[in-house]
This record gives C-alpha cells, sequence and structure tokens, in this order.
C-alpha cells in the first residue's frame, strides 16, 4: 500500500470471491475520526465530498472507513451517510482482501452485486489517499447498474476523493499538532498549579515586556484579581504604590541580567505588608533545541511581613503535628501488644524462665514502657497543639487528690530511700479542674521530681490565695542551671544531667504540663539552683463557690 496514486482510469477488476467471506462483523468505531469530523476542515470537505458525489453517482447511503493506524489492511468503521431515512441494515463488512483490492490504487472501483456478504445491490469503493499516504475508504451503496462507472463519471469522483484525500490528511496532521498542543497544555497546567502552590508570588516577562505568566499568590499580591493581564504589559496595570518599583526592577534586570530586591510598602487582602521585589534573567538552556524559548525575566514577591513568615512556619509545624498525630497513633496499638506479650513472658506464662531470660524481658519491658509514655506524650502534644484536647471541668478537692497522687509514688521513693512529704495547705478547696488532667499534671511533676533527686526529699505541698490555689512540687535533687529555665518548657528539650535513666523521658513532660496547665487558665513557674533542687509551683483558679460538687478524686 505504498503505491502512489495513479491517473484516473476506468478500473473493471472484479472484487476477489473472498469478499464473500465477510459477513456484516460489527466494526468499533474509530475514535479518531469523531475527533476528526468534529475538527476543523474536515466538517466542511466531507460535505463537499458528498455534495460532489450525489451528483454524480447517484448512492443510497456511504460508509466511512479509515485505515488502522499501525497498518495491517484492517480498517475502522469511522462513519456512515445516508440519503434515506435510516434503515435496519446491518453495517457493512469488509475482509482484508476486499480492503486490499479496493486500496491497491487511488482508482474508485465498482464491486460486483455479492462482494460484501449476500448483498447483491452494487458497490462504490472510493480509496481515499493523502499526502501520498493511504488514508481510508469510502464505500457508497450506489444505484448504479453492474456495468460500473464511466470515464467521465469515474474521473470526477477520483477527483473529489483526491482533494478531500488531501484535506483530510493535512487535518490528521493538524490533529497530531494539536495533541502535542494538548500533552503541552497538560504539563503546563501541573507547572502552574506547582507555582501556584509556592508562597512567592511570581511572574515571568517575555523579552518584550509582555506577561507570559502570573502565579496564584503574586495575583494576590498584585491584585490583579479580575485584570486580563496575559501578553499585556504588567506595568499600567499595577497598583501605583508597586508599579514604580516593578518596573525599575524589571528594566535592571533586563539590561544586567538581575536586580536588587526592592522593598515597597503594599496594602492588599486588608493588610499592609512589606513586599520585596526581585529579578532574573531566565535564559534559554543551551542544550535546548535551536528554535527554544526565548529568554525571559522572572519576577520574585515575597511578603515580608513577620506575619507572612510567621503562618508560613506555623504552617509547617501544623504539617509535623498532624504527621507525629498519625504516626503516633498508628504505633500505638502493635505497641500494646508487645507489651502484653513480653508480661506474659515474664510471668512465666510460657514457661519458667532463667535468670537471663528475665533479665532479657525485664530490659524489653523497660523500654516498651518507655516506648508507650513517648508514644502517649507525643499524641497529647499534637492533640495539645491542635487544640484537640477538651477538659472536662469540675470542682476538684486540691489536696485529695494531691494525697491520692502522692500516694502512688509510696513505693517509689521506699525503693530510692527518698522522703516523700506531703503538706496540705488547702483543705476543702476546689479547683476547677479536669481531675484526670490535673493529675496527668502532677504525676509529671513528681516523677520528674523522683527522676532528678538522688537523695533527700520530694515535696508536694498546697497552698491558698484570695481566688486561687497552688500545688507545689519540690525536691533535693540535681536543679536547673539558670540558663536551661526558659528551656525546660519547650518541646523536646532536656538539659543538665540525668540522675535515673531507668525513667528515661521525651523531653514532652514539661512542655505538655505546661499547656494542660494553661488550658485550665492557671499558670506553672520553677524555682531552681544547680546542686540544691527544683520547685515547680502550678497555680489554678478556685472552683465558682456555687459550682456542682464533684471532685475526681476522694
Ligand atoms: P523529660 O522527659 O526529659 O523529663 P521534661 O519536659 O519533663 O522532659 O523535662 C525537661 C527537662 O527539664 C529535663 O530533661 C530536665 O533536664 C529538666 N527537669 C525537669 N524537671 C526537673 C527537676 N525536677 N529537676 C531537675 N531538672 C528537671
Amino acid at each position: 500500500m505504498t503505491k502512489k496514486r495513479s491517473a484516473p482510469r476506468p478500473s473493471r477488476e472484479p472484487a476477489p470471491a473472498a469478499a464473500q467471506e465477510s459477513s456484516a462483523a460489527p466494526v468499533p468505531e474509530l475514535p479518531v475520526f469523531r475527533e476528526l469530523s468534529g475538527a476543523r476542515g474536515v466538517r466542511a470537505p466531507l460535505d463537499t465530498l458528498l455534495a460532489g458525489l450525489s451528483r454524480v453517482v447517484p448512492f443510497e447511503r456511504a460508509s466511512f472507513f479509515f485505515l488502522r493506524p499501525g497498518g495491517g489492511a484492517g480498517l475502522q468503521w469511522a462513519a456512515n451517510f445516508r440519503r434515506a431515512p435510516s434503515d435496519d441494515e446491518p453495517e457493512v463488512g469488509l475482509s482484508p482482501r476486499l480492503v486490499n483490492w479496493a486500496m491497491a490504487d487511488a482508482r474508485p472501483k465498482v464491486a460486483p452485486p455479492g462482494s460484501i456478504g449476500n448483498d447483491r445491490r452494487i458497490y462504490l469503493f472510493l480509496p481515499l489517499w493523502g499526502l501520498g499516504e493511504p488514508l481510508g475508504l469510502v464505500i457508497a451503496r450506489t444505484m448504479l447498474d453492474a456495468e460500473g462507472l464511466d470515464v467521465a463519471v469515474e474521473s470526477a469522483v477520483q477527483g473529489l476523493a483526491a482533494w478531500f484525500g488531501e484535506r483530510v490528511a493535512y487535518a490528521v496532521a493538524y490533529l497530531g499538532a494539536e495533541g502535542e498542543r494538548s500533552a503541552l497544555a497538560g504539563r503546563e497546567a501541573m507547572a502552574s498549579a506547582l507555582l501556584d502552590s509556592v508562597s512567592e508570588g511570581l511572574v515571568a516577562v517575555d523579552e518584550a515586556g509582555l506577561v507570559s505568566f502570573v502565579n496564584r499568590n503574586a495575583r494576590i499580591m498584585l491584585s490583579l484579581f479580575d485584570a486580563d493581564y496575559r501578553g499585556r504589559d504588567l506595568v499600567p496595570l499595577l497598583p501605583a504604590d508597586v508599579a514604580t518599583a516593578f518596573a525599575a526592577v524589571l528594566a535592571e534586570a533586563r539590561e544586567r541580567g538581575g536586580a536588587p530586591a526592592r522593598i515597597v510598602e503594599r496594602s492588599a487582602g486588608g493588610a499592609d505588608f512589606p513586599l520585596e521585589i526581585s529579578a532574573t534573567r531566565v535564559l534559554p538552556g543551551k542544550s535546548g533545541p535551536a528554535a527554544g524559548p526565548a529568554a525571559s525575566t522572572l519576577l520574585v514577591l515575597r511578603n515580608l511581613s513577620a506575619g507572612a513568615r510567621l503562618a508560613r512556619l506555623e504552617e509547617i509545624d501544623r504539617l509535623k503535628t498532624e504527621f507525629i498525630s498519625t504516626a503516633s497513633h498508628e504505633l500505638r496499638s502493635p505497641l500494646a501488644t508487645v507489651r502484653e506479650a513480653v508480661r506474659l513472658l515474664s510471668e512465666g506464662a510460657a514457661g519458667k524462665l532463667s535468670d537471663e531470660q528475665r533479665r532479657l524481658t525485664d530490659m524489653v519491658e523497660r523500654n516498651v514502657d518507655w516506648l508507650v509514655r513517648l508514644i502517649n506524650d507525643l499524641l497529647d502534644m499534637s492533640r495539645l497543639e491542635a487544640g484537640r484536647i477538651h477538659l472536662d471541668l469540675a470542682a476538684v478537692d486540691l489536696d485529695g487528690l494531691a494525697a491520692s497522687v502522692a500516694g502512688r509514688f509510696g513505693v517509689e521513693a521506699e525503693r530510692r530511700r527518698l522522703d516523700l512529704r506531703v503538706r496540705l495547705g488547702a483543705p476543702g478547696m476546689r479547683v476547677r479542674a479536669d481531675p484526670d488532667r490535673l493529675e496527668q499534671i502532677l504525676v509529671n511533676l513528681l516523677a520528674n521530681a523522683f527522676k532528678f533527686t538522688l537523695q533527700g526529699f520530694v515535696q508536694l505541698a498546697t497552698s491558698t490565695g484570695p481566688d486561687w490555689a497552688e500545688v507545689a512540687v519540690s525536691d533535693s535533687g540535681v536543679g536547673i542551671a539558670a540558663d536551661d529555665l526558659p528551656l525546660i518548657f519547650e518541646k523536646f528539650e532536656q538539659v543538665g544531667r540525668r540522675q535515673d535513666l531507668s525513667r528515661k523521658g521525651s523531653g514532652l513532660g514539661l512542655a505538655i504540663t505546661r499547656r494542660l496547665v494553661e488550658l485550665h487558665g492557671g499558670t506553672i513557674r520553677v524555682a531552681s539552683r544547680p546542686d540544691e533542687g527544683s520547685t515547680f509551683t502550678v497555680r489554678l483558679p478556685l472552683a465558682p463557690a456555687a459550682a456542682p460538687e464533684g471532685d475526681g478524686h476522694g
């Protein structure tokens, strides 16, 4: 099928008998043609072809087939044109041999009755060639007699087909280019989505000084919401306060390849902020095609306000918190399983343990416990930061709760030979608190006191003022250097020496404690001297006198 078009000549070779093989097998629709028939430049030639054809060869219907892309003699049905209102006949089926016969050259051919299935009517086969390549076939069911076409008609038909073929070939080539263009448009859409997500404003300006791209943040910073800026000079469209600086930076960048940043005061989106404008020249890559993109200038706009920078940092922080929250949540259940399994092992559920085995299971238990504490702390921290911890406030008997929490450290005090003192100075005083969270606060502080105290005492004391009550946790431990004091309430800060490694911490305890206290409307403060000891004091508001009685801990 590489044969070029031949001169119009009558064709009277009989259609191959193999045409009989082909019945009314359905041929799938070729999507390309649907695009093609709707494509600019094809619809009108199609109408011309059909009109011309019907003038010289009376036909009832015509079917268009296009060669399958990728070769082979197979054709795909593309479209039907009927002169009469629709009839119920099956679609024409084509055998490869019939197609080869029809496409063997560019001449129109008349297939004798019976060439297509059992159909006794006369079909005109009109090969379509364009730009020297076979394109497809028009098959028209005619009202001709079996004698076929006379020479004049044949040459008129072939002329029409040749003309139409060229048009379609150009349209196909055009569609191919369109395809590339739309792939390019897809990539462009992806790129602008990416550029829209950066916090800087970006404006690309071509050699002629016309705008080719403005990202979302630049539109916000420059108040370019409905302005039609594409392909235009941006400067006259800019707000007066920016236009001068913008033009100067642009001119300098184009002259020298770059421009130092300028800062202008902007008001946009209900806020005043310093806007930094800088620019760089973007030169086409040396390795690119010769006719690559021309050089252009990229202007970078930055909102320099502290608020904008803070918002960015907050955003990063939020993402991190979210990640921690998800990760620690996911870690909890497998860890609980490990803890349970180790507990069973060390209780001898799987057989009596040797000393060495017990030593190992103890070690696993300690570390799993530490991991559980760490994960619980991480989860608490991320919930606090996301504002997802809600207090169940009640009127809590402070002394009662303090005594109960201190009691839980009795065994540890004995084991460590530390003097655990409890000084209750707020009898009957109720604070407005979530009993579980208040208990968590006290446990954190007491655990730290034990952790950082080698000898002496750990003390828990309560006291009251006019509208507050306090609970203070003191120890005679290692204390905290003055320089470190401001750090200890920050996340992940662990300062100084550690006394008791068996209670490894996460560096989150005090950060969580402080946030919980503040969530209660309270305050926490610390007084400490290295090698003398520390005192952490939590002050909480008293519960309103009329508040319903309720203490979480007896
Ligand atoms: P960690 O999990 O390390 O205990 P925290 O947030 O509870 O984390 O404490 C932060 C740091 O503050 C500790 O690593 C320690 O250096 C110091 N710290 C807290 N409590 C005490 C204390 N009672 N005595 C001495 N240092 C303390």
